[in-house]
């Protein structure tokens, strides 16, 4: 399957003639946040059921799913771009007589509904996020014809519905991976369409969320972030139907065997909760990195943007944090140009930028999406003053990038491999702290946790080397 990363579909199709053979294929490609990359593989999970083997070659599919995200400036705008690319090649393949079910998933999806039909005839089905479970009699209603949309928000839970995935799919997604304990959100932050694509917040049972990592294990996973739009409210029902929280869902998945890492994406700061951070300093599989995103460092922007927090709570979120875990990686996302923003309210965000030290972040423009409330705003800023702004802020969030890799030099910690890197002998893996990290390593130890020690800084990863163990080697 493909990432956001995928190349782009090729603009001219060319089908070999004697491609493909008597099994179905599909293509996936995932765009947006973590959320799709583990709906994306659900969703070829559910399509692995019903026949169809992973392609990489859109032009080899007979089932090409965009599973779309609408957070990105003129998302839905790339999205018919792209299905234009598609319905050239599906033409070209329905020329050959081979058909193409095309289908567009995600908060696109949801947002736009059968306006997709309509603008791009090539799509055979539009499928909201809270509804790929029921992939297979869709595809059946899609291939009888007519264009189905299916953007409810059902009664029945997906995940009830979901088949597991294949020990095969789960090895070749290799030893990190994604569970989903949390979807949806109550929070309402005034630029954000994720309340409306995908509903109110509700949380996985316990049980069932440690069932799947605990298989995913079993099949060699080592490294699990636990997903959700808003996962520290997470409070899934235990068997005995009382809730637990994403720190005791944490003590528990520390627990399974196999598992070596665990990580939670994405947290609201009002859902910093003290057991959470007392998590941080008393869970050894945890790690040391926290995503928390704060969006603009000035309380009338907070006020206006509905996030029901001042830039003095954040801060003391991440005082209480790094009170419970010194050596903390911070991360958080950031939206430069909010309607009325002015030039004081961005020089606060660069003071919290300042006093916080992130070790990375995500800056955007604003842009609005429509059905927000500040989509509405009038209060709109210039393009040329976000542009300015978003270089000022990137430029400093990049410093400190730069800085933070560059004090893990001649630090030692441990690192799950995960596949090989670049150049010969070499692998590939994360840092507790996020960062990718390359070193000659022994492939027996992808999956293992490896020892190592930070040798050098390049621009997006670093390099290392391995400590052997103590004794280790000695004669
Ligand atoms: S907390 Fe996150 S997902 Fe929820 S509305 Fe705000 S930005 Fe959107």
């Amino acid at each position: 399957m493909l990432s956001k990363h995928a190349p782009p579909a090729a603009p001219a199709p060319s089908i070999p003639a004697d491609a493909g053979s008597n099994q179905r294929r599909m293509f996936v490609k995932s765009f947006g946040c973590q959320m799709n990359v583990y709906d994306s593989q659900r969703m070829a999970d559910v399509a692995g059921r019903e026949g169809y083997g992973e392609t990489e070659r859109v032009e080899d599919a007979d089932l090409v799913i965009l599973n779309t995200c609408h957070i990105r400036e003129r998302a839905s705008e790339k999205i018919y771009s792209e299905l234009g690319k598609i319905r050239e090649i599906k033409e070209a393949r329905a020329a050959q007589g081979r058909a193409t079910t095309l289908v567009v998933a995600g908060c696109v999806a949801q947002a736009e509904g059968g306006e997709i039909i309509r603008r791009q005839k090539a799509v055979d089905l539009v499928v909201g996020p809270l509804n790929y479970h029921r992939l297979p009699a869709l595809l059946e209603a899609a291939r009888a014809g007519g264009g189905v949309v299916d953007t409810d928000f059902p009664v029945e839970d997906k995940f009830d519905f979901l088949p597991d995935a294949s020990p095969e799919a789960i090895r070749a997604r290799g030893v990190s991976a994604y569970v989903t304990a949390q979807e949806g959100c109550d929070k309402f932050c005034s630029f954000c369409i994720v309340p409306y694509t995908r509903g109110s917040e509700t949380s996985r049972p316990a049980a069932r969320v440690l069932d799947e990592i605990r298989r995913l294990a079993d099949m060699g996973a080592r490294e699990f972030t636990i997903i959700g739009q808003n996962v520290n409210a997470y409070h899934g029902l235990d068997a005995d139907g009382v809730a637990v929280g994403l720190a005791e869902l944490l003590a528990r998945a520390a627990r399974l065997p196999g598992v070596l890492r665990l990580r939670y994406s994405t947290s609201h700061p009002l859902d910093m909760s003290d057991d959470l951070i007392r998590a941080h300093a008393e869970n050894p599989a945890l790690a040391p990195y926290l995503h928390l995103p704060i969006q603009s460092g000035s309380d009338r922007i907070l006020d206006a943007m509905n996030r029901r927090h001042t830039a003095r709570d954040y801060l003391e979120a991440i005082d209480r944090v790094r009170a419970a875990r010194p050596d903390i990686a911070l991360s958080s996302d950031f939206i430069v140009g909010f309607p009325g923003e002015t030039e004081a309210d961005f020089e606060a965000t660069l003071d919290l930028v300042e006093e916080v030290g992130f070790a990375s972040a995500f800056a955007f423009k604003y842009s609005a999406r429509p059905g927000t409330p500040a989509a509405e705003l009038r209060d709109q800023v210039p393009a040329a003053v976000k542009a300015e702004r978003l270089a000022r802020l990137q430029h400093k969030l990049e410093a400190q990038r730069q800085a933070f890799n560059a004090a893990t030099v001649g630090r030692r910690f441990g690192v799950v491999f995960d596949k090989p890197g670049r150049h010969e002998g070499q692998l590939i893996g994360r840092s507790p702290y996020m960062q990718s990290v390359n070193a000659v390593v022994d492939s027996a130890r992808i999956g293992d946790m490896t020892e190592v020690e930070i040798t050098g800084v390049k621009p997006n990863s670093l390099t290392a080397k391995v400590v052997s163990p103590p004794g280790a080697g000695a004669s």
